[in-house]
This record gives C-alpha cells, structure tokens and sequence, in this order.
C-alpha cells in the first residue's frame, strides 16, 4: 500500500473520480463503473459522488472507512495540481511587476489584468498563454525535475510544435524561476475585456497544436531563407535596405496562432 492508499481520510479532494475504493474492514470494493446495486446507486458514479448516508454494503462501515484501492485518474489530479502551484506562481511574479513597475506607464490596458490561460503539461513542461495589461505571451515553464534557474535573460530559442516553428525568449523571475516566452500581443490596447483576450489567449492554444497551420509556416520559412540568400548575395549597402522586409517578415509565424483573432474579437 502506497502513502496515498491510506491517505483518503474521507478527504475527496486527494481522490479521483476514477477512483476505486476497497473497505478497509472487510475488504468489499467499490468501483464507480459499476456503481452499487444494494443502494441503487448508477454505474458511473464516483466514490466522492455517494449519498452522504452510503455505507459498506457488506459491513456498513462508513465511507470514511474506504481505502483507495487503485486510482487510474490519479495522475491527471497530480497534474492538475502542478499546474495550479505553477501557474499561481507565475500570476504572482507578474502581478507583482503590474503593481510596482507597470501600473503608470502608459502603453498598459487597465482593463486587462494578470491571468493564466489554457495551461497544460506538453512534453512534461507546464505550457499555456500569459495575458497581463501590458502583454500576451505563449510560456513555457521548466518541468518538476528540470532546472531552468541558469537561462539566460534574452536568449533565443526555437522551439518546435505541430503548427510550426516559434521563437522564445528566456528569461527569470523570482517565484516562477526560468521560463521561455513567445511575444503574441504587446502593447494589448485592441482588447477592449479580459474575457475577450482569454477568448483569444484559448484560440491560441488550440491553434498551437493544429498541423494545418504548418504548411503556411513552412512558406514563411522558405521566402524568409530564400530573402536570407539574397541578401547575403548583395552588397553591404543594399543590405541595409533589404533588412526592412526581413523584420517584417519575422512575426508571420507568430501571426498563423493570432491572425485575425483580435480583430474578430473586437
Ligand atoms: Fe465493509
């Protein structure tokens, strides 16, 4: 038996509704698939579901008396658990920047403020859409056993998803350690509510892992290294002229997540 078995103590919050559980006095089991025939209780009905007054049908001993047999919804709690201790971390740090350094500058949406969007575990790393009054960043946190705290702030890096190729930046903050982010929105004025820009931050996601937007990142990438040739084939003077349509050309991965997003919103 594992700490977690005899850790349930009638507390529903450590189990998951996956959970099956064994009576700890005379063994009977409940399993939520099959529910409880004795008490007409419905196949499908979790442990922490049970009426208040459901006993062992064998030897009435109170739920309370239940042991967690096995759990096969119990990493999806864990996970969930993670999120929620990292993400609230990375609010923190950044509604801490919004009260000390942001709140008077100008460029910022007050009506906009700090919030985690969409978070989910991708490749064991907590990854989601960061919006605050002043940004909308695409994060990526490092996982439970990884060390980011050695990133260096500024850094790029390329990172790959089924939609495409996006560049992030490092970068550290005190509670939430090393993290990379990826710039979708900044300044955030065309967001008139933080409904809208969570609307926004969700589509973002969903597009972030939609591989038919590859083939259009794909052609960014080609007219941008076909650009690259030709401008290593100039001279140094033409050069100058021909970096103008280069950084214009950099964002449009980055716009396949966001295109048209915001100005729908509005
Ligand atoms: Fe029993």
């Amino acid at each position: 038996m594992s700490g977690f078995e005899g850790s349930y103590m009638g507390n529903a919050g450590k189990i998951s509704p996956k959970a099956i559980m064994e009576c700890k006095i005379c063994w009977t089991v409940y399993d939520p698939a099959i529910g409880d025939d004795t008490r007409s209780v419905l196949p499908g009905t979790p442990f922490t579901q049970l009426p208040d007054d459901w006993s062992c049908p064998n030897c009435d001993a109170p739920a309370e008396q239940f042991l967690v047999q096995s759990d096969p919804g119990s990493d999806a709690l864990l996970e969930a658990a993670i999120l929620n201790r990292r993400t609230a971390a990375l609010v923190t740090d950044f509604t801490e920047v919004w009260h000390a350094k942001m709140r008077d500058v100008p460029i910022v949406n007050k009506v906009l403020h700090v919030q985690a969007v969409g978070f989910r575990m991708h490749e064991g790393r907590p990854l989601g859409v960061l919006i605050s009054p002043w940004f909308m960043n695409l994060v990526m946190l490092h996982g439970e056993e990884e060390d980011w705290s050695g990133l260096q702030a500024g850094e790029k890096e390329n990172i790959a998803f089924p939609s495409g190729v996006y560049e992030f930046i490092h970068n550290t903050r005190e509670q939430t350690g090393g993290y990379k982010a990826c710039s979708l929105f900044s300044p955030m004025g065309e967001f008139k509510t933080q409904a809208q820009a969570v609307d926004v931050a969700k589509a973002v996601m969903v597009a972030l892992f939609d591989e038919e937007n590859v083939a259009e990142t794909d052609r960014a990438a080609e007219i941008r290294s076909m650009r690259e040739e030709e401008v290593a084939a100039k001279a140094a003077a033409e050069l100058e002229e021909e970096t103008v349509p280069e950084l214009v050309a950099a964002p449009t991965r980055r716009q396949v997540l966001t295109a048209g997003l915001a100005a729908e919103a509005e």
